[in-house]
Order: structure tokens, then sequence, then C-alpha cells
């Protein structure tokens, strides 16, 4: 049964369904919840990418420390400005502002970037800026930050522990760090990737089961893509790997197994239609997410220049879809699959309500 409490064993069974009716009962249950809880508004979000410095070494990014062949960049606040300024006047009412784990972006100078957003746009505004001190994350959040994404990639521990190794030994996990996001009152969003090399059906059916349990207001799942300037992508950790019928495949419909499953688990979250999603089926994905349980877009407004050198992974053409971001076009192609672009911050709780004076 595809209910809202199904089972861990079920999750999986589901996860490796491959019988062509059975995954149309589940495209559509996960429609109808999608329909149900969040209606046919699909949200904007304006993403500007605004650092790719980064002290971590996660064995799958190419924003990773030791890829010394990329060029780095930080965008300045007037360039922030300019893009959250474009996508207000698109009539999106989120910025996202991600970044490599870079500590070039201060806590004092992130705030006044916050504060300006805040006090020049009507826009809520969300970060994505990795492993923060939680003084950081606090400080931001007075300021006027209502969201934060921070996926936790896997719950393999063991996995995560070879992909994503740490920067000091016992620091705190992005477990415990979902946990204060939200006790700062942050709508805290999670994820994971699919079809990591390592990762197994059981493991991703109990990532399924933790987005339940943790409450998260916005869930992101997007496939693996292999970059071969990193150690996880040039071939060198292929030992890692799972035999045939273990091993999770970083293919659309198994993103979308994930994406409607993760709507029928939480049906009141925000789920994106991932740019890796797109990225991997540039012809279908975005709209097979959005059929199948996602109700978010994050449409890049990041200036061409640095779009380059953010480099994740290789193949980010569905971008082009959405870019230059032109709300006809989103329009149109919403309303082709009876959708519409949503008004307002789009937020799960409208948390940023209750920051006093920076709304
Ligand atoms: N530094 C921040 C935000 C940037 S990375 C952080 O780590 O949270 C944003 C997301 O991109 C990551 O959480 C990861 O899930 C995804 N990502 C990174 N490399 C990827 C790859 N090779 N394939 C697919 N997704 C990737």
């Amino acid at each position: 049964m595809l209910a809202t409490d199904m089972q861990i064993d079920e999750i999986e069974a589901w996860l490796r369904q491959d019988d062509p009716q059975r995954l149309t009962e589940l495209w559509r249950a996960a429609d109808a919840l999608r329909s149900e809880y969040v209606g046919d508004e699909v949200h904007m979000r304006g993403l500007i990418e605004i650092s790719n410095h980064c002290v971590r070494s996660c064995a799958y990014c190419g924003l990773r420390a030791e890829n010394a062949g990329l060029p780095r960049y930080r965008m300045k606040i007037e360039e922030i400005l300019d893009c959250a300024r474009q996508t207000e006047e698109a009539g999106f009412g989120t910025v996202v502002m991600q970044a490599g784990e870079d500590y070039g972006i201060t806590r004092s100078w992130m705030t006044e970037v916050i504060r300006r957003i805040k006090r020049e746009t009507s826009l809520a505004v969300t970060l994505s800026l990795g492993e923060r001190p939680r003084e950081d994350l606090e400080a931001w959040r007075e300021a006027g930050a209502a969201r934060y994404l921070l996926r936790f990639e896997t719950s393999d521990a063991k996995l995560y522990a070879k992909i994503h190794p740490p920067l000091e030994p016992g620091e705190p996990d992005r477990f415990e760090r979902i946990r204060w996001l939200q006790e700062l009152g942050y709508e805290a969003g999670g994820g994971v990737m699919i079809g990591i090399p390592g990762q197994s059906y059981a493991a991703l059916a109990r990532d399924i089961e933790l987005f339940r349990e943790m409450d998260l207001d916005m869930i992101g799942v997007g496939p693996y893509v292999a970059n071969p300037d990193t150690p996880l992508g040039c071939g060198k950790m292929d030992a890692l790997k799972l035999p045939d019928g273990e091993q999770v495949s970083a293919d659309e419909t198994t993103s979308c197994r994930m994406i409607a499953l993760t709507r029928i688990v939480r049906p009141d979250a925000n789920i994106p239609a991932t740019s890796a999603l797109a990225a991997i089926s540039t012809q279908t994905g975005r709209r097979h997410g959005l059929e199948r349980g996602a109700n978010v877009v994050m449409p890049n407004f990041t200036p061409a220049k640095y779009r380059e050198m953010y480099h994740l992974y290789p193949g980010e053409t569905g971008r082009r879809v959405f870019t230059p971001p032109s709300r006809e076009d989103l329009a149109e192609f919403l309303a082709s699959i009876g959708r519409r672009i949503g008004e307002g911050h789009g937020g799960r709780r409208q948390v940023q309500a209750d920051v006093s004076g920076c709304a």
C-alpha cells in the first residue's frame, strides 16, 4: 500500500519496482498527494551561486578544495543584489544563495547581504552554505534568512564517511546540524544523492524513512552525476560499487521513484525537481519530476560569467531550459502540465513572518 506510514521493506520494494503498471500507480499516488497537500502552484526559487571556493574534500563534488584546475570566484554584494532584484522582477518569491563551504564568506559579510536583500526586496531568503558554525547560522537567521538547505547525502554512515571526510575529527554530523537549523527556527531542508557508488536500495529506503522522522520542510533528491575531476567520478573509488541488483542506479526512473516516495511519506513538504535530474534527462527530467511529486523549481540567476565555474558535476545542460529565466517560458511549460507559477514566498511554515522587523 502506498501510504504515508509505509514500512521500510515496502519502500525498498517500490524503489526496485520495474513493472510499468505498478510504476504508473506510484506516480499517480504521489501526484494526487502533491495536488491535495501543496496544490498546483510550482514555487520558483531564484538560485544564486555566490562562491565556488570550498574548504571541503567531498569525493563527489567538483568544488572540492583539491580541484586545483577550477578557477575560483566570490560574488560582490552588489552583484548578488542585482541577481536578487532580477529574481524579484521575474515575479519569484524566494532567493537561494548557495556556495562551497567558503570561510571567505564571513558571518558579518553574509549578515549584511541578507539584511540588504530583506531591506531592498520582498524576497524570502534561503541559504545553502555548507556546515557553518552554529553562531553563523544564528546570526543569519536573526538577519532574516528563513530557510537553510543541507542535504545529508546518504544515511549510510560508512559510505558517507568515505565520500565526505570531516574537516576535524568528531565534528557534528549533518543530522545534528539539521537539528540546529530546526532549533533556530529555520525551515530546514535535507536530502540525498541517488546512485552514489556503494549506495544500496536498503540505504535509500532508510533515507526516505529519515525524511519522515526528521520532519523536514524541504527535501531535495537528485541523481549522482560522476564528475571526472573528482576521486569518486574518475574511477579511483570504483571498488565502492556494489554488485548488480544491489547498487542503486543514478537514472531518471530511480530518481522519480525517490521523488514519488518522498512525497508519499512527507505529503506537505516542498520538493524540487532538481537541476541534476534535468541534467541527466534534458527532455523529460524536469517535467517528470513535477508530475511525480515535485512542486518546486530553482531557475538559475547566477551571472553567466560565474556559472561555468560553479561546476559540481558535468552536463548541467538541463539548465538551458530555464536560462535566462523567462517567466513566460516557465508559465507556458507549467500550463502544459496543468500547473502554474506559485505566488508569494512559498514556504512550508511561513517562518519569516515571525522574524521581527525583517519581513
Ligand atoms: N557546499 C554546500 C552546497 C553546495 S553543494 C553543501 O555541501 O551543502 C549542493 C548539493 O549538490 C550537495 O548537497 C550535493 O547533494 C549536490 N552535488 C554535489 N556534487 C554532486 C554530483 N557530483 N552529482 C550530483 N549532485 C551533486
